[in-house]
């Protein structure tokens, strides 16, 4: 039977290593490709407006890759068990085809519209993509728990054997018999937006640095595997939070739309490694693709991963409600120049390097300001380009030492942290250009200057730039003793302090599972 199909396009914006789109080609006569701007996901206090662009410049660059084999893309919007259901009547859809997606809210979502789905006769097939293995496996190798190191990762990935290799995308061949009818009105009716047309304030856009979309992605991966001596010599300790110009790959937006494969991504470095000495996890750059797999793992394998509450392997910590503090921190005020520099940085780029996230995450958290890490976790949500569930609510337990990392008596200092790597204060100079004129020996602590030297470089503090908000060297040690008390209330049964936790949330996987078909 000749199918009519619509392959939902959610994240895994391309159509290279694409399986679910390809099992929407198989025996298909009609193609439909969905994308949903589903008000739950696509609103403002999720999407800042750079990553806004970022999707809207992904999505003409799928449009555009679309129409070269002759289809379209098809926008929508509303809540995607409303919309779907209409599209299945209207276009007389015989199969639906999607990415795996296990975010909470994604799992439920597509619980919801694979039963309506089969309702209504629709086929559901759905494929593994937006990882490097099915995760759900690693659990299952890993006796129903999710590894809660690295190193454990490490065996059970070892013991699968390495990723599934990509799949080339569609060709016009593979193309042949699949039509997508697309009416006069296609640009009125399923036309991607332009950021005016959503309503968004673009004021505040700088340079785009890094544009959306696969032809992008591709273009930027194969410009990093040219350099065969950095890529087998990449240790992530050992690059840099504050050069003018990323030290790292930059690839994370791509990877978080998926405009690019993460699959690609581990099987070009494999081609670049082949013959050569170099690094290996987890600091190496295959090492920091199984960091994503590790927290993707527990992302999934423990339940309310996003909140300290009702998360099981996440210490208990008294956080301070501190809505002055906290918007300070966001809004680059904190009178540190580091980390008003990297909150800037973050603002206006949307990117910002992995250790310029530990001090600003240390800084917010445990280290300065002892919020909780549920509130930077919303923030860098909504400035992120690369802003993904899993590993930002993974990370900021990492940086505030409430799961995986425990040694927190180890705190980033916001002055002597960005020195090392960059004495003169040159990222702080670009950022913060108010500062620009102050003296190497004063950048990170700007009131420490005389008042003549304030004067000289034009920025007095405590009338044009803060005094530090908090005293770093006094709090950071009465947040170390906080911390200790939070560590000494942990119940010993605590599976936080064991090494690992039964997994709990398996019913809505499984029930997905029941109901779609799983390849
Ligand atoms: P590279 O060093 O070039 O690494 C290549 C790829 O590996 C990245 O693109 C990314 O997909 C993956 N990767 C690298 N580091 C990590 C890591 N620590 N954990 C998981 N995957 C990793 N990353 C996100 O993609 N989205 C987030 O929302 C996010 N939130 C974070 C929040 C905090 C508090 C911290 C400390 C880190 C967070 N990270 C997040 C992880 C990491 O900082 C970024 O993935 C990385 O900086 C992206 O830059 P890159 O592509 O140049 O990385």
């Amino acid at each position: 039977m000749a199918h009519t199909c619509i392959h939902w396009f959610r994240k895994g914006l391309r159509l290279h290593d694409n399986p679910a789109l390809m099992a929407a080609i198989k025996d298909c006569k009609q193609l439909y490709p969905v994308f949903i701007l589903d008000p739950y996901l696509h609103n403002n206090a999720c999407v800042g407006i750079n990553r806004w662009r970022f999707l809207i410049g992904a999505l003409k660059d799928l449009d555009g890759s679309l129409r070269k084999l002759n289809s379209r893309l098809f926008v929508v919007r509303g809540k995607p068990e409303d919309v779907l259901p209409k599209l299945f009547t209207k276009w007389k859809v015989t199969r639906l085809t999607y990415e795996y997606d296990t975010e909470p809210y994604s799992l439920q979502r597509d619980s919801k519209v694979t039963s309506l789905a089969k309702e209504r006769g629709v086929e559901v097939i759905y494929k593994v993509s937006h990882t490097l293995y099915n995760i759900d496996r690693i659990i299952e190798e890993n006796n129903g728990k999710p590894p809660l190191t690295y190193t454990k990762l490490q065996a059970i990935a070892k013991t699968i054997g390495p990723p599934k290799r990509p799949i080339p995308a569609p060709t016009m061949d593979d193309m042949k018999d699949v039509k997508t009818s697309s009416s006069e009105n296609h640009e009125k009716e399923y036309g991607i937006p332009t950021l005016e047309e959503l309503g968004l304030d673009t004021a505040p856009l700088g340079e785009d640095l890094f544009p959306g979309g696969e032809r992008e992605a591709l273009r930027r991966l194969d410009e990093h595997m040219k350099r065969t001596k950095w890529v087998c010599s990449f240790e992530k300790p050992q690059t840099s939070p504050n050069s003018l110009s990323p030290s790292t790959t930059v690839l994370s937006p791509y990877v978080t739309f998926g405009c690019l494969s993460v699959r690609t991504f581990w099987w070009r470095l494999t081609e670049v490694y082949r013959g050569n000495k170099h690094s290996d996890p987890p600091v190496s750059l295959h090492g920091q693709l199984l960091w994503r797999e590790f927290f993707y793992t527990a992302s999934l394998g423990i339940p309310n991963f996003n909140k300290m509450e009702g998360n099981s392997v996440c210490t208990q910590v008294d956080w301070d409600t501190k809505p002055d503090y906290l918007a300070a921190w966001r809004e680059a005020r904190t009178g540190y120049p580091f980390i008003d520099a990297i909150m800037t940085q973050l603002r206006q780029e949307g990117w910002i390097h992995h250790l310029a996230r530990h001090a600003v995450a240390c800084f917010l958290t445990r280290g300065d300001l002892w919020i909780s890490w549920e509130e930077g976790q919303k923030v860098f949500e909504q400035l992120l380009l690369d802003g993904d569930w899993a590993l930002n609510a993974g990370n900021w337990q990492w940086l505030s030492a409430s799961t995986f990392f425990h040694q927190y008596f180890r705190v980033y200092s916001p002055v002597a942290f960005g020195k090392k790597t960059d004495k003169n204060g040159d990222y702080i100079r670009k950022y913060l250009p108010l500062l620009k004129k102050f003296p190497a020996e004063y950048i990170y602590e700007p009131w420490k200057a005389p008042r003549s030297i304030q004067q000289a470089a034009g920025c007095i503090v405590g009338k044009d730039y803060p005094h530090p908000i908090v005293q770093h060297e006094v709090i950071s040690k009465k947040n170390i003793q906080r911390m200790k008390l939070a560590y000494a209330k942990r119940s010993p049964e605590s599976p936080s302090k064991s090494k690992g936790v039964k997994r709990k949330a398996a019913s809505i996987i499984e029930m997905i599972k029941k109901k779609a078909k799983v390849k």
